[in-house]
């Protein structure tokens, strides 16, 4: 990544437009600030001096006779009229155009300012005030004239140049100075994205141990921990994927050993029909056992691509059980168990009803495996608030406290011989939970090794 297309650059670039445009305002700012304190200064004191001046006749009689000597810098004039015709008295030398507006107006009684040129590039700051040449000794002594003082504004300008000239030369060091700044800032800000990066590129498919390492608390730091946490659920599903492909080869290899043995066994020589048959019903079990297995993966395939497809409608529970008790009942006595069929009610669920038959099946079919005879299988259904619930309550084997967490996760067995031995695939329960949740339920188990276990499951009743 070329460094103009980076965050870094782009922030940094966006930064300093910021900072140019406040600095350009700031030094306008003060520049128009200061020159206007010191012009307004400057007419201050000229606004003192012209009273001075006008208040003191002996003064205003020198500048007359042309006798009075000015300030370093000052230009003091006198207009006034004879007559008719407008007489001026200026310093010797002086070589100034005034417009004759700005001496009317004050000739008229208006003092005012103006500002000119007096020679290459210097300004004169003017004020004209009226004044009334009632001075004893003065000629023409009724006539209203302009008194005029004027100094040079060389010294503001120069300072105002001053001032434009350090602002040039600060305000692009400054922003000189903030680039860098902001580019070693902005470095070290978005540092945790590089990591962030490159540890991305070091994860492999199947190298999923890595870790971010960053361990900022800001909001690249939360990043990182999400991104972790991201990570550690991907290597917790492979794990999963991994464990379940190698479990399934397993499943299926353990059928297919038995029917190559004896198959292989039976053909070694000549047998009597019977021995036939014993393997032909040993290799058909084991055949149906594979093709049992082969079937719950392929539901728990369809759940996981969420390819099944669900009858959902009103689902009457109380006969859903009635109807499968009568087949329980059979499987119970052919195995020496009794059957219960407990209170049943009337409860609508909205579901599938071969999904949810499949699901009460499941667990009933589990009751009969794990309760050796002469035990008991019972079936109930009731309502519990907004919820039904069927419980099939056996008086088997138990599952110990510390393995109950375990029980719906696919192909895990409590006992893993025995289950085998009785068909179980290690399915079961898997899909049982995927049911429920499927149709917004759950699956409890209460439990006791020796005495018996519990299923409820717990479905959301239909709405009336
Ligand atoms: P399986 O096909 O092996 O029965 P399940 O997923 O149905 O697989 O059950 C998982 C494990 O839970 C079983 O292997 C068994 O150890 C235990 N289990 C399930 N139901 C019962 C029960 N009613 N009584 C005792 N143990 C049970």
């Amino acid at each position: 990544m070329s460094f103009i297309h980076s965050i870094k650059f782009r922030f940094t670039i966006w930064y300093l437009l910021v900072l140019a445009v406040l600095l350009t305002v700031l030094s306008a700012g003060v520049y128009f600030y200061l020159s206007r304190s010191l012009y307004r200064s400057q007419d201050a004191s000229l606004e003192l001096r012209s009273k001075e001046i006008c208040s003191v006749p002996p003064v205003l009689e020198s500048i007359w006779q042309g006798e009075f000597q000015e300030e370093l810098g000052e230009i003091v004039m006198l207009y006034f009229y004879t007559g008719s015709q407008l007489v001026e008295v200026s310093p010797p030398g002086m070589n100034i155009t005034l417009s004759r507006e700005f001496i009317y107006q004050a000739i008229n009684g208006r003092s005012s300012f103006t500002t000119i040129e007096a020679t290459e590039g210097e300004g004169l700051r003017l004020l004209a005030v009226p004044i009334h040449l009632g001075v004893p000794g003065l000629p023409l002594s009724t006539q209203p004239g302009a008194l005029i003082v004027g100094r040079s504004t060389e010294q503001i300008d120069q300072a105002l140049h001053g001032l434009v000239r350090t602002l040039a030369i600060a305000v692009p060091l400054a922003l000189a100075v903030a680039a860098g700044g902001g580019i070693f800032l902005a470095g070290r800000a978005l540092k945790p994205v590089d990591e962030i990066a490159r540890t991305a590129q070091e994860i492999e498919e199947n190298d999923l141990s890595q870790r971010i390492n960053v361990s900022t608390k800001d909001e690249l730091g939360r990043l990182a921990a999400t991104l972790n946490q991201m990570i550690g659920r991907l290597e917790k599903a492979f794990q999963r994927q991994k464990q379940f492909t190698s479990d399934a080869s397993h499943e299926l290899r353990a059928p297919l050993s038995v029917i190559e043995a004896e198959s292989t066994l039976a053909l070694q020589k000549e047998r009597p029909s019977s021995d036939y048959r014993q393997s032909l019903e040993t290799i058909s079990q084991e055949a149906r056992q594979m093709s049992s297995l082969i079937e719950r993966l392929l539901t728990l395939a369809r759940a996981d691509a969420g390819k099944e497809q669900w009858n959902f409608r009103e689902v009457n529970l109380g006969k859903l059980i009635t109807d499968l008790s009568t087949d329980v009942e059979v499987l119970c006595q052919e195995k020496g168990l009794s059957f219960r069929l407990e209170r049943t009610q009337d409860l609508v669920v909205k579901g599938d009803e071969a999904r949810l038959r499949e699901l009460v099946m499941n667990l009933l079919d589990n009751a009969i495996r794990y309760t050796p005879a002469p035990g008991t299988v019972s079936i109930s259904l009731r309502g519990e608030g907004q919820m039904a619930v069927v419980a099939i309550t056996d008086t088997g084997v138990g599952i110990p406290a510390e393995e109950i967490p375990f029980i719906f996760e696919r192909f895990y067995r409590v006992d893993k011989s025995r289950s085998r031995i009785n068909g179980g695939s290690g399915l079961g329960l898997a899909i049982c939970r995927h049911i429920a949740e499927a149709h917004g339920g759950r699956i409890e188990v209460e439990s006791q090794v020796g005495v018996g276990s519990t299923f409820s499951v717990w479905l959301p009743l239909q709405s009336p």
